[in-house]
């Protein structure tokens, strides 16, 4: 047998954009704006908690769905922050992360032969998950400026074969929100279609400008026919650690957690505790917000006069920057003339579109400390004031 005959169960996957980029970045010894994650560290507060309950001894399984302390406290949570009701006991599941949270959602609804709605451009997990299944993704496009979903043009593509619709709010890597409108056609096209919901929404506490996030999980009949999936990595800076949770009723719980039990059985345990301890002892969400907003502000205003022109950004810690009036490039020889030339990495936004669309915009992570924004944009402004 020779490695041809294999036979992949994904042809058409390569290394991730993020994989690739930041690798580039490291190379060429430039400022990592691509890869999404802090360049700072996590409190010390939360480090210490993990310590504490390693030392304690609690180093064994975690029980399969997650730490009961740590369930609760994300119900609580959820309870102070969207003003509703979850069972901790058969609403929620501590996952390795949101990734897994949307690997297993989509494995437990998705059968050969269904459809999936995926709005691009999209975060590169969920597609590779729907094709395993046997599944087949239908794309639709959403555009710059404002990446709005035409829900006309998602109703037109959903058939009697539309298993699930997979949203994300706020948006990577738009960073655009969903409204109380957008829930309501969004609710109305599942009930139509009698199809499910995934909802990402690992942004759920960087929401910019007054605004508020909208969960599937405030509609009742929304919530019904969703799973929406979280990370703890994007709330308290620990993208390494892999730990979020999934929320869904208890009939699709029971679902998710049939195949949860087999993908990692369990979850990190000191770190559930440090979680839940962390999450009862202060609302350290409710900060987070404003703290990226003044890194949004700052990047901004750093690259304001630039032929750069900022995309909105209602949440989530990126920032789209149309750069059609700096180069004739493809977004991604822009992106690599960057990173190789110019000493700042970012991500090509044709890399989240099946069809490879390029609307020459690039995304900028601006979760880092302001000297890393400050050196990078002054990188930039010799890249284009020389
Ligand atoms: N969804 C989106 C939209 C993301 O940006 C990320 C972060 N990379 C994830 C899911 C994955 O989250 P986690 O790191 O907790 O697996
Ligand atoms: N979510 C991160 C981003 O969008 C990347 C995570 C990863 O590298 N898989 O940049």
């Amino acid at each position: 047998m020779s490695i041809s005959t294999i036979g992949s169960r994904l042809p058409h996957v390569g290394t991730s954009i993020f994989t690739t980029m930041s690798a580039l970045a490291q190379a060429h010894d430039a400022i990592n704006l691509a890869q999404g994650f802090p360049d700072f560290d996590c409190d010390a507060e939360l480090q210490d908690l993990v310590h504490h309950y390693m030392r304690k001894g609690l180093n064994q399984y975690a029980p399969m769905a997650g730490v009961p302390q740590l369930r609760q406290a994300i119900a609580q949570k959820i309870a102070r922050t969207q003003q509703i009701s979850v069972d901790p006991e058969q609403e929620v599941t501590v996952t390795a992360g949101a990734t897994e949270a949307l690997f297993v959602a989509i494995s437990a609804l998705v059968r050969p032969g269904d459809e999936v709605i995926i709005l691009e451009p999209a975060y590169d997990s969920y597609a590779p998950v729907v094709h395993l299944n046997g599944g087949r993704v239908v794309p639709i496009r959403l555009r710059p400026p404002h990446y709005r979903v035409d829900w006309d043009i998602v109703g037109r593509a959903c058939t009697s074969r539309t298993r699930l619709i997979v949203v994300n709010t706020p948006h990577n890597p738009s960073g655009q929100i969903l409204n109380d409108e957008d829930l309501l056609a969004l609710e109305t096209l599942a009930e139509r279609y009698d199809c499910f919901v995934l909802s990402d929404e690992v942004y759920e506490h960087i929401v910019y400008d007054g605004q508020a996030h909208r969960s599937v999980l405030m509609r009742p009949r929304l919530r019904a026919r969703s799973l929406a999936a979280y990370s703890f990595g994007k709330t308290f800076h620990n993208t390494g650690w892999k730990v979020g949770y999934c929320v869904a009723s208890p009939l699709l719980m029971k679902e998710f957690r049939k195949i949860h039990q087999f993908v990692v059985f369990s979850v990190n345990t000191p770190v559930q505790y440090a979680l839940a301890s962390y999450l009862q002892a202060a609302q350290h969400w409710e900060t987070l917000a404003s703290f990226f907003q003044k890194k949004r502000d700052l990047l901004q205003a750093s690259l304001a006069g630039l032929p750069l022109k900022p995309l909105p950004c209602a949440g989530t810690y990126f920032q789209l920057y149309d750069f059609s009036e700096a180069s004739d490039l493809s977004d991604m020889e822009f992106a690599c003339w960057l990173t190789e030339e110019k000493g700042v990495a970012t991500i090509p936004v044709s890399a989240f579109y099946t069809d490879g669309f390029d609307a020459r915009v690039v995304r900028i992570c601006f979760a880092k400390k302001e000297d890393t924004l400050v050196r990078a944009a002054q990188g930039l402004r010799r890249a284009f004031c020389s």
